[in-house]
């Protein structure tokens, strides 16, 4: 079941006929239907565990209407490069693990799961997060250890009344300090890069942060104090939470924030005080 070479193409279909099912095949979708072999089907109800099954790739039979009921999908362990559409509609969803995968970006469109209280990430090629992540107010656990490039996460995933862990992933082994490189990044982005300790910039965070890292996500953010969609980069703005361990090259947690104008920036500023001073 499990192919072990790699060459082995698989995907699986969720359906529904009365009760939810999905189908393993040992075809990719979509183009050689009427070749795709099935070789698994197995029914669910609430939960369905797709996990550890070689796929590269996972559709969702329209309409998703028919999956509202679901709570849990297990899709971790796979070879999965993009994950369906439909997805995005399972609203009723409380944990999604998409651990494992080859994932490389998530859609804006993951802050319509709204009942989403555990989200497992670790282990995939993720450059960034969507802001509209901020979105999930019952998020209570996010995973996203090994994502190499995950350099900086959201800002809106931070509040208050969120008990949230957030694996310090982005703080990734930073190798030696360059200050020519702040110096370089600080031009790059002019004025507009602002972080909550002005005066003691953590010149060690540049070595690995770019002005793409801080401007151009794949996704369009929302301005993090007045929430309307951003359709340009707006303005960056990074905050470093936590402290930089002594002896050790794990960086505190970087998290990105965009906002659009001077007058949210401003108040960003205001709502952020400054944060424990770095060594
Ligand atoms: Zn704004």
């Amino acid at each position: 079941m499990h192919p072990k070479d790699g060459r082995v193409e698989r995907s699986a279909v969720l359906w529904h006929l009365q009760v939810c099912m999905v189908t393993f095949y040992t075809q990719a979708l979509p183009k050689d239907d009427n070749k795709r072999k099935p070789y698994l089907s197995l029914q669910f109800t609430d939960s369905v565990d797709c996990a550890h099954q070689g796929l590269q790739a996972f559709t969702i039979a329209a309409p998703p209407r028919y999956f509202l009921h679901l709570t849990t999908i297990h899709l971790e362990g796979n070879q999965l490069t993009h994950l369906p559409e439909n997805l995005w509609h399972l609203t009723g969803l409380v944990k999604l693990n998409l651990g494992g995968n080859q994932l490389t970006t998530l859609p804006p469109d993951l802050g319509r799961l709204i009942a989403l209280e555990e989200l497992y990430l670790h282990d995939n090629r993720l450059c960034s997060l969507p802001s509209q992540i901020g979105r999930l107010k019952r998020l209570k656990v996010l995973d996203v250890m090994r994502n190499p490039d995950l350099r900086t996460l959201p800002g809106e995933l931070v509040h208050p009344s969120r008990s949230l862990w957030v694996d310090r992933n982005p703080c990734q082994p930073i190798p030696n300090v360059f200050p020519s490189l702040f110096h370089l990044c600080a031009q790059l982005a002019g004025p507009s890069l602002a972080t909550t300790d002005n005066n003691n910039l953590p010149l060690y965070l540049f070595d690995s942060l770019t002005k793409a890292d801080l401007a151009s996500s794949p996704v369009a953010p929302l301005c993090s104090i007045c929430h309307t969609v951003l359709y340009y980069p707006g303005i960056p703005l990074l905050e470093l939470k936590g402290h930089r361990a002594p002896f050790t090259n794990y960086g505190p947690l970087a998290l990105l924030y965009h906002v659009c104008s001077q007058t949210c920036r401003s108040q960003w500023l205001k709502d952020h005080p400054l944060v424990d001073k770095f060594p």
